[in-house]
């Protein structure tokens, strides 16, 4: 292997000592950071990432509440906690676990949060934002990616980024985050032709598909920055990316592992944007 790890615990660790910092800071001055996180019906996935984002704001001294309900529950009762903790004066993150049951309308629930509190960054007033460059929460999981490119000191001006992937959660707000700091942009997607082509001119690539093996050695140039954002399972049931990793590690000159890569920083950032919410709350 020729390519350097970016590790996502490392930097995930030393961030969150930064937000412990920050979050006891706002405590001296009266304000303690909150996260509630929303969690609709038993998807076993779900549970977890729930428990994880509730352990992470635990240990970084944020206080953090789960509201678990049914999968029964009526979509006007969810927005009716929703608008609940939008008043609460303790809550300045709010996070509604998707997918939500299919009886519900995920975007209409999103919209219903205070973009204030929007710390997951799906608002359409928190897109907005992040496409005309204001201010706002950015998506934890690519506002992760672009963590990662600073801690190598990736200067992105003039280079040419491959996002591949164009969900509204991962590669559409990626591409913007990288456009926004001067580099030029590829969006792909699974009706792109020929992706081998332009992976291939791509100094950066940019994966987020949730296929195995979707980038592979022959489609990278040498040198290029490889993060790899996809959770899929191997034949063994073991946690891998969209990436070949030992192929495209001899390739690139960095590229991050799965797991241990983007999926902490996500976690991370998620306790980034609650703290910033709160200390904007504060004044
Ligand atoms: P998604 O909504 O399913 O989007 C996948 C994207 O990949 C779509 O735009 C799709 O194109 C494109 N695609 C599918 N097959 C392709 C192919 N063969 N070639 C090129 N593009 C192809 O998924 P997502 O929510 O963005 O998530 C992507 C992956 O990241 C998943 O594995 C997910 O689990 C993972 N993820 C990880 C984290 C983390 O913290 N590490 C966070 C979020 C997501 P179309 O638009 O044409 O369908």
């Amino acid at each position: 292997m020729s390519a350097q790890l970016i590790d996502g615990n490392a930097l995930s660790a030393h961030l969150r000592t930064d937000v412990a910092k920050r979050a006891a800071a706002l405590k001296t001055r009266g304000t303690t950071p909150g996260l509630a996180v929303v969690l609709v019906g038993e998807n076993p996935a779900s549970q977890v990432y729930v428990r994880n984002k509730v352990k992470a704001c635990e240990a970084g001294g944020l206080h953090s509440v789960l509201e678990h309900y049914p999968a029964t529950l009526s979509e006007a009762d969810l927005l009716a906690r929703v608008d609940a903790l939008n008043q609460d004066a303790g809550i300045h993150g709010i996070l509604v676990q998707l997918p939500l049951p299919a009886h519900m309308d995920a975007q209409k629930v999103i919209e219903a949060i205070d973009p204030a509190k929007d710390v997951d960054g799906f608002h359409v007033a928190s897109a907005g934002a992040l496409m005309v460059g204001q201010p706002g929460f950015w998506p934890c999981t690519p506002y992760g990616c672009m963590k990662m490119l600073e801690s190598i000191g990736y200067d992105l001006r003039g280079k040419h980024a491959v996002v591949i992937g164009r969900s509204n959660i991962v590669g559409k707000p990626m591409a913007l985050m990288l456009l926004q700091l001067d580099a030029t942009v590829t969006v792909c997607h699974s009706r792109t032709a020929n992706l081998k082509a332009l992976t291939l001119q791509a100094d950066l690539i940019v994966a987020a598909v949730g296929k195995r093996n979707v980038l592979t050695a022959d489609m990278v140039k040498p040198g290029a920055v490889v993060l790899d954002v996809g959770m899929n399972r191997n034949d063994e049931g073991k946690l891998c990316g969209d990436v070949d990793f030992a192929g495209v590690s001899e390739v690139a000159s960095h590229i991050t592992p799965v797991p241990g890569g983007v999926g902490p920083m996500t976690i991370t950032m998620l306790l980034v944007n609650t703290l910033e919410a709160a200390e904007r709350a504060a004044g």
